[in-house]
């Protein structure tokens, strides 16, 4: 056993080839530096974690029912708690709702019941690279489908839909991590319509769902679908990103058979998600008036950071680097020449000490070399001035200005 790097390899499984370190995450390292500022990590905001809220009815919880909340319990989650969601959703009841460990693992135990190898996923050009890390141990075949400012391009997509067979159609329609990307409501019924047209289910991840910086929420494309009959989207959404992301708290909505079989997989994979979590997240929510207080100053905070970061890029940026302007959510989504590859852009950034995160890997397609994602959620004015006047810098040294 004295080479266990051989050892081990030729013992893992054929498909763990397929899960490596990225070249991103080795230079994403040197970030912990002093002096360096990053906007790579899609971190929610720390100072809005509500922790005494959290201390207070961890308190409430272990006093009035400390063994239920220590105890093994169901699968399916806490039943308040699914109740609570399931209220949220047109046509939805509680057996329609799956608590999970973080929609992260919701799209693990996606990929676990719908893809064999060489299956098709649908995918937006760019999606969440995160998905592509759930999916990719299944071996799945990704068509990709390009998107406009609205989202999904539909002569492109009906294309996609009518050539492949696929499992499932993953879509993030409100604004999308990476490119911020808010979809428009005709684009929305339009995408349930071909669905259901094409027999291709739809799996709508909405982990930014209560972002809005103002305006009303546009319908889930879940809601649209229920509209026209149900039964064609599953949908993820999650606690990270308006209570905190350390409690692992997030649920699938979807039809009961597929409800069933993520049920099963979970079982084998953590048994259920941790109970006081999930009873700690109901405590929190079911004060809606907290809540909506708790969303509002999440929304209000992100939108003046938003707007730091808008300011500074209209400063610093040559003109012929394009954005879209997030109305809600965590990022900015930047689209250089196509000469500029925004890993090299990274190094460049890196002596510069500020890191964004590359485009590329967010395209299943292996495209958008010319992209990057630019997160303000955690940032402070000053660091954002400062951050994207070195990012600035960077971006003229490699187009040799
Ligand atoms: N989906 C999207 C689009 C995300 O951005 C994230 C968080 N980065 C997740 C899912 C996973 O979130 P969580 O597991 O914390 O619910």
């Amino acid at each position: 056993m004295d080479n266990l790097e051989s050892y081990y390899q030729s013992r893992f499984a054929a498909r763990t080839q397929r899960i490596q370190a990225s070249t991103i995450r080795e230079i994403l390292k040197l970030t912990t530096q002093p002096g360096f500022i990053s906007f790579a990590g899609g971190l929610p905001a720390a100072d809005l974690f509500p922790i005494e809220r959290i201390a207070e009815a961890t308190q409430r919880i272990l006093q009035a029912h400390g063994a239920q909340a220590l105890q093994y319990s169901t699968t399916e989650g806490y039943l308040p708690l699914r109740e609570w969601v399931a209220g949220r959703m047109p046509g939805a009841t509680p057996e329609h709702v799956q608590i999970v460990s973080g929609s992260q693992q919701g799209l693990d135990l996606i990929g676990k019941v719908f893809i064999d190898p060489g299956s098709k996923v649908l995918v937006e050009a760019p999606t969440y690279l995160g998905a592509l890390s759930a999916f990719n141990p299944y071996e799945p075949e990704y068509i990709s489908v390009g998107m406009d400012e609205e989202g999904l391009q539909l002569d492109e997509l009906e294309a996609a839909l009518k050539a492949h067979h696929f499992k499932f159609m993953y879509v993030l329609p409100t604004f999308q991590n990476p490119s911020g990307r808010l979809m428009g409501l005709e684009r929305r019924k339009a995408i349930v319509e071909l669905a259901r047209k094409y027999q291709t289910p739809i799996l709508e991840d909405d982990a930014y769902a209560e972002l809005y910086f103002s305006g009303k929420p546009l319908p889930t494309l879940y809601a649209l679908d229920q509209e026209l009959g149900g039964g064609n989207v599953v949908y993820l959404s999650t606690s990270s990103k308006t209570l905190a992301p350390g409690l692992r708290v997030a649920w699938v909505v979807g039809p009961k058979p597929v409800i069933q079989k993520i049920v099963y997989a979970k079982q084998g994979a953590d048994l259920h998600t941790p109970t006081l979590n999930q009873m700690l997240v109901y405590e929190l929510v079911r004060d809606g008036e907290w809540f909506q207080a708790q969303i509002g100053k999440i929304r209000h905070t992100y939108q003046t950071r938003r707007t730091w970061m808008l300011e500074a890029l209209q400063k610093y940026m040559p003109e012929d680097i394009g954005w879209i302007v997030p109305e809600g959510g965590m990022f900015f989504w930047l689209t250089a020449p196509a000469q500029l590859d925004s890993l090299e852009l990274l190094k460049q950034a890196v002596e510069e000490k500020m890191a964004f995160v590359p485009g590329q890997p967010f395209y299943a397609d292996g495209s958008g070399k010319n992209t990057l994602r630019l997160s303000y959620s955690s940032a402070s004015h000053e660091q954002i001035a400062e951050g994207i006047k070195r990012l600035g810098r960077a971006v003229h040294k490699m187009l040799g200005r």
